[in-house]
């Protein structure tokens, strides 16, 4: 077994296709493909496009032998196998519905990720959920009181019946897929694609964001259940007939240089990572493991998902000079499962391009303006680019007015790739239909037409008429020596009848009482001095953090455990939280 080539024989489309469908009956015709590796880089499995095609083709006729009907569910548990890959093309020959569901990645997390899965199967009502051996037990004890979905293994799957029918294409408004988005957890939303959307996104992507070339090859460690692992680096490549690589999201978070590595092995030119990416790496990273390699062929390094901190980018540009990695490569994104996934990019080979403003005026006023002489402290936004062509952004006030460059509003969107709406909600579906609009949720500006986002509005810390993004404080704390990025996460909580209260939950390992007095007391003091204000800190056990699904600082969860815990002090379990 050798891995695919990156180069074909094919003309290279832009994923200029009406459906998923004839994008891979058009790879199909060429030599490239999909590539898994195991924890040590070796070549697992290889699926060419024109195998997948066959492939899938097959299973869409096994899954119509169920008596699914056309716009049925499919649940699919999303590993990063070949498995996964072919039941998801299965549904969109068969004119299912796939729907990508997160696997657990952590161990413990039996209990609260089979309660999840139990509201993700009420959510989409599949018709079959189909998952490798290992999640079916965990399968049958979320479906069995409220579905009666066919539960098959891949090895079910594969051993259905063929019937020799024939499969009638999807038209461009079926709908593809359901995404759930990454922080669905009490509430799941199940965001519709629709095939045009999709396509739409795609073509955006690749033509016009990322300006892929024939030849590039592609190179993952993000999940297939998170909008950016489906969409940018399972559909991408079989849309614009791209070779990629893949490791698993958990073999990559034990060793994250493998990524740096494959990129290395395979010459890999494409790949993109939310900021705790980038950073597991500078923590994690090895010299002796890293000696001789070269990672000059990676052109395009994303980064988006979350809000970017500059230094990280330049930090991580810094240490890995020596293996040349080229810090112009460093592409800026912004995007929402909402519009399929991407809003927008950074100009290509530009690198990251930061603006600075006063901190001051930004939280008092919501403007970002430059620093100037009476300039306390100051604020940095990456530059995420200009919305894709065919797509809109504005920035809006809170009454719905557009709002002039440099003023902090709701980031609305507008185009081609925005969803339907959320799946069995007729409000958000009519919404956009009347509107053609969405708002975010997200907070931001424009200049020159570039969007900088600052961040979530229901992440946003509001004391005293003063607008603090939790980011800020969670940075200020994880430049203690014994913190890491990551280990902060700030919100703020309101009690009957008392001011708002800053609460910072740090996890970490010291275990000496007085420096844990210590990084409290200078914590608490540094904060006073930068935001002037109080925080509440509380030093956690290791792992106490929420995260979403595909590893987001989850601060609404954290408060509601936090209202939880200081409603019942008392609980054993909960008294190893406090200070
Ligand atoms: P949920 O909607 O369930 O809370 P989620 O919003 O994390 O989950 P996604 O659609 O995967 O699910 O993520 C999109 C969100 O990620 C955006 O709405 C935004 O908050 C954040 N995001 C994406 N790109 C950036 C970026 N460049 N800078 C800051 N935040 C970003
Ligand atoms: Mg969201």
């Amino acid at each position: 077994m050798s891995e695919t080539s990156s180069v074909h024989s094919l003309p290279m489309r832009y994923a200029d296709f009406p459906t998923l469908v004839d994008a891979l009956d058009y790879a199909a015709l060429g030599e490239t493909g999909m590539n898994f590796y195991d924890r040590r880089n070796q070549l697992l499995a290889v699926l060419e496009y024109r195998t997948l095609k066959q492939r899938a083709m097959s299973g869409a006729r096994r899954l119509l032998s169920l008596n699914l009907k056309k716009g049925d569910r499919v649940a699919l548990l999303a590993e990063t196998s070949a498995g996964f890959v072919e039941a998801f093309f299965a549904c969109q020959y068969a004119g299912l519905v796939a729907v990508p569901l997160a696997i657990p990645m952590g161990v413990g997390q039996r209990d609260s990720y089979t309660a999840k899965l139990k509201g993700l199967i009420a959510s989409c009502n599949p018709a079959a959920i189909i998952s490798s051996e290992e999640w079916t037990p965990l399968i049958v004890s979320a479906a069995r009181e409220t579905s009666s979905a066919h539960i098959l293994s891949d090895a079910d799957f594969n051993a259905l019946p063929e019937p020799d029918i024939a499969l009638t294409a999807p038209s461009p408004d079926d709908i593809a897929y359901l995404q759930y988005t990454s922080g669905s957890t009490r509430f799941p939303r199940g965001v519709i694609i629709t095939q045009r959307a999709v396509m739409a996104n795609l073509n955006a992507i690749s033509h016009d964001g990322i300006k892929l070339h024939a030849g590039d090859r592609c190179v993952s460690w993000l999940p297939f259940y998170h909008d950016m692992g489906l969409v940018g680096f399972l559909l991408t490549p079989v849309a614009t007939q791209l070779s990629v690589d893949y490791l698993r999201t958990q073999d990559f978070a034990m060793r994250p240089m493998q990524w740096l590595k494959l990129i290395a092995k395979n010459r890999g030119t494409v790949s993109v990572a939310p900021p705790f990416g980038y950073d597991l790496c500078l923590r994690r990273s090895n010299a002796k493991e890293l000696a001789d390699l070269d990672i000059s062929s990676w052109r395009v390094a994303g980064v988006g998902a979350e809000p970017i901190p500059a230094e990280l980018l330049s930090q991580f540009g810094e240490h890995f000079r020596h293996l040349n990695f080229n810090s112009q490569a460093f592409m800026p994104c912004y995007g929402l499962a909402e519009n399929t996934l991407a809003v927008s990019f950074s100009d290509p080979a530009s690198g990251p391009r930061i603006n600075t403003v006063d901190r001051n005026i930004l939280e008092y006023e919501g403007k970002a303006v430059a620093p100037g002489k009476k300039t306390r402290a100051v604020s940095t936004f990456v530059n995420c680019g200009k919305a894709l062509p065919g797509h809109r952004i504005e920035i809006r006030s809170e009454t719905g007015q557009p709002l002039p460059e440099r003023q902090v509003g709701h980031i609305t969107i507008s185009g081609p790739s925005l969803m339907n709406g959320y799946f069995c909600d007729d409000e958000s579906q009519q919404q956009i239909q009347v509107t053609g609009w969405m708002d975010t949720g997200d907070l931001g500006y424009l200049l020159d037409g570039y969007l900088y986002v600052t961040g979530r509005k229901k992440d946003l810390i509001i004391i005293r008429g003063r607008n603090i993004w939790p980011q800020d404080i969670e940075y200020v704390a994880e430049h203690e020596p014994e913190i890491r990025s990551g280990d902060a996460i700030a919100f703020v909580t309101e009690e009957h009848g008392e001011a708002a209260k800053v609460i910072l939950q740090i996890q970490c390992r010291v275990s000496s009482p007085e420096r844990r007095e210590q990084i409290v007391h200078s914590l608490s003091a540094r904060i006073q001095s930068e935001f002037g204000i109080a925080v509440d800190i509380e030093l956690l056990p290791p792992h106490s953090i929420p995260r979403t699904s595909s590893g987001k600082p989850a601060r609404a969860e954290a408060k509601k455990r936090w209202l939880s815990a200081s409603s019942y002090p008392q609980l054993p379990q909960l008294a190893g939280f406090a200070q």
